[in-house]
């Protein structure tokens, strides 16, 4: 004896699948597959763009400035079967809807029941929730953790400064975010890095691409609280800038450069003898001072 759809009546067929006592039709309509929040609400920096996911901000280019990513993460996360039958939910797409005041969330969601493929759309409400990102709170505070001193040896050019500049100006949003400000100072740039921990690794990446080294780290108290002691570390940078015909001392000898290479210097010593100076060497000798 064939079953029947106890909503539409309809008769079980290779074309009509019942699942318990309705028809999948019928079932859609009346259960849900999955269990879908109504509401999620986003937290989203109004300065730059940033989510955050569970403890931590993400740029929203991680997400490609896609919202679609945050919001399938977090209901993902949230995702659970409607119904005993319904097994493998998962979401299968998202459309973003935005009405004049609120943003909502068409949510494909399939699952199955046995080998029987269901799929229902649900709509959620993002609720975007505008709170400062602890980079921005730091920028707009103009607090920062510390600060890069980048100096040259024996000074900083024109045109050294300017490259350094350009440098920065061309890193990864997410690492420019970290910096609170640049000062142009008579001998050199401050950076004003709102991490420490960032601060650390600019530094050296500058270090890296311009022929220099840290010249020394320190802690600088700035402010002591019943709750303890703020300090902001200094790291000052010397970036290694030559010309030719310049006299320099080094282990308190007087040499004149004659030609700068990738990996040293030619120079004159005071008796016009040749000698090859390597940027270690320098490095070296500059530390010792
Ligand atoms: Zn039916
Ligand atoms: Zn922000």
């Amino acid at each position: 004896m064939s079953r029947f759809c106890v909503r539409c009546g309809r008769e079980e067929s290779d074309k009509v699948k019942l699942i318990g006592y309705l028809c999948v039709d019928c079932f859609l309509r009346e259960k849900d597959i999955a269990s879908m929040p109504k509401r999620i609400s986003l937290e989203v920096c109004p300065s730059c763009g940033s989510i955050k996911l569970g403890d931590a901000w993400y740029s929203s280019e991680d997400f490609g400035n896609d919202l679609r990513i945050p919001i399938s993460y977090i209901v993902s996360g949230r995702l659970r079967s409607g119904s005993d039958l319904v097994t493998g939910v998962r979401i299968s797409n998202i459309n973003i809807v935005k009405t004049n005041e609120r943003i909502y969330a068409e949510i494909e969601v399939e699952g199955f029941y046995k080998d029987i493929k269901l799929a229902k759309t649900y709509l959620t409400e993002i609720l975007i929730l505008r709170r400062l990102c602890p980079l921005c709170t730091a920028v707009k505070t103009g607090s920062f953790e510390a600060l890069i001193q980048i100096r040259g040896f024996p000074k900083l050019s024109e045109t050294k400064r300017k490259m350094i500049l350009k440098y920065i100006d061309s890193l990864p949003q997410d690492l420019k975010n970290n910096i609170s400000g640049i000062d142009h100072v008579k001998n050199g740039i401050n950076l004003r890095m709102i991490t420490k921990k960032v601060a650390e690794n600019l530094a050296n990446n500058i270090a890296k691409e311009f022929k220099g080294f840290i010249s020394y780290i320190s802690e600088e108290n700035i402010k002591t609280t019943s709750s303890g002691r703020t300090s902001r570390r200094v790291i000052s940078l010397r970036i290694i800038d030559l010309e030719e015909n310049e006299y320099i001392n080094i282990n308190g000898k007087p040499y004149t450069i004659e030609k700068i290479l990738d990996k040293g210097v030619f120079a004159k010593d005071r008796d016009g003898r040749r000698v090859f100076i390597s940027i270690e060497e320098l490095i070296r000798s500059i530390k010792v001072r």
